[in-house]
């Protein structure tokens, strides 16, 4: 027997289909909508919904689809306040204090590593998370970054193996050797737990050339790409990027004019991370407003990890992109939730049309302009997964 339920008097409904609601939100005012099955069965004006199935009514506030993040780092143990706080003194960022995070992290038992992902998934859903993908990359040898794909798979389907998030401190001075680990051993102890392969591309971590022989070997093992790149200066990885098509290229703090014209005319979503922006006080925020001129879809994410970010909050990436990046509110909210899907290369996510997941989240707001407008406010009353509740602060009636 099917499972049915109505959420009606939904001020706004955001569906991210233009076909039918309003704008490219698809917005739908004075909505309801019926979720069957985990999956929603039926969008519209709550006085068109069927009166044979059961009705909550959400109290005049807004509905919008669960946010996707496209882009976290939970797999670690360890603390790095103490390094924050030299930052914000002065201390500049670098891609070195990852090693800080791989000690603690190799030091860790799994189920120490399981409960501190666990705990910000659980962050993620009471800011609205409904979709999260997770990296390894704390590990660093091949025994732990096995488990950690091994642990992340069993809290997401979206698992990306990043052994290349630095060299290992057993190669410092031969990331050649290191390089050839990742796509050997380790890449072979890690595919069979992930759907994805990154590298980040950077100063202080890999070149073009190794990033490309990264992302080539997961490749000819059936691994999806994805990048790091350009988050601490100008390089020259963006078209190589895009010629291996990677699903997404994450940061983009540095980019050219030729950078954008060729992720906008590209299938590479661009990846922001403007909580990383913030957290090491970076000169300058990405080209969010150049990125959607020029066409290119835009994917919002925190960047969740212990030393550059450590912050799960989408709605705060939110306001950042509004005030920070000139998107719009409406570009801010639809990158947050189908630029996450598109970025994860996912249709059934991100939106709110008849056939996706009942993944979803109703704001203590009548409108959603409330995510820019009240930055830091915890707005999320009731997160839903499949059409059922995964948080709620018990204000539904
Ligand atoms: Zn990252």
């Amino acid at each position: 027997m099917s499972n049915s339920f109505t959420l009606t008097n939904i001020s706004q409904l955001v569906t991210n289909n233009s076909a039918i609601g309003d704008g490219d939100l698809g917005v739908i005012t004075n909505a309801a909508i019926t979720v069957t099955d985990g999956i929603v069965s039926w969008v519209g004006q709550a006085s068109d919904a069927d009166s044979s199935v059961a009705k909550t009514d959400v109290g005049g506030r807004s509905l919008i689809p669960g946010f996707v993040d496209s882009h976290s780092h939970l797999i670690f143990a360890g603390d790095r306040s103490e390094e924050f706080a030299a930052r914000m003194a002065g201390v500049p960022y670098s891609a070195g204090g990852i090693k800080v995070t791989t000690d603690a992290t190799r030091s860790a038992s799994d189920d120490q590593l399981r409960n501190v992902a666990r705990d910000l998934i659980t962050e993620m859903q009471e800011s609205g998370t409904t979709t999260v993908e997770i990296k390894s990359g704390y590990g660093l040898d091949v025994a732990n970054e096995e488990r950690s794909v091994r642990i992340a798979a069993e809290l997401t389907d979206e698992v990306t193996f990043l052994g290349a998030h630095v060299v290992a401190p057993e190669f410092a001075n031969d990331a050649d050797s290191y390089v050839d680990l990742v796509v050997g051993k380790m890449l072979d102890a890690c595919a069979p737990h992930s759907s994805w392969i990154d590298v980040f591309c950077d100063r202080g971590a890999f070149t073009t050339a190794q990033s490309r022989r990264i992302l080539e070997a997961g490749i000819a093992k059936q691994l999806k790409p994805r990048i790091h790149l350009n988050q601490l200066e100008q390089g020259d990885g963006i078209t190589m990027a895009i010629e291996l098509d990677c699903a997404s290229a994450d940061h983009l703090t540095y980019l050219t004019d030729a950078d954008i014209t060729a992720l906008a005319a590209s299938n590479t979503v661009a990846g922001l991370v403007p909580g990383a922006d913030f957290s090491t006080r970076a000169p300058h925020y990405p080209r969010g407003r150049d990125l959607l001129d020029a066409g290119a879809v835009v994917a919002l994410s925190p960047d969740c990890n212990p030393g550059s970010s450590f912050t799960t909050n989408m709605p705060l990436m939110i306001a950042l992109a509004v005030r920070e990046m000139r998107l719009t509110v409406d570009e801010a909210l639809f990158a947050a939730t189908m630029g996450g899907a598109i970025s994860l290369r996912r249709d059934d996510v991100g939106h709110l049309s008849i056939g996706a997941r009942a993944d979803f989240a109703l704001l203590n707001a009548p409108s959603y302009i409330h995510l820019a407008y009240r930055p830091g406010v915890p707005l999320i009353s009731t997160t839903w997964k499949d059409g059922n509740v995964i948080f709620t602060k018990g204000d539904l009636a």
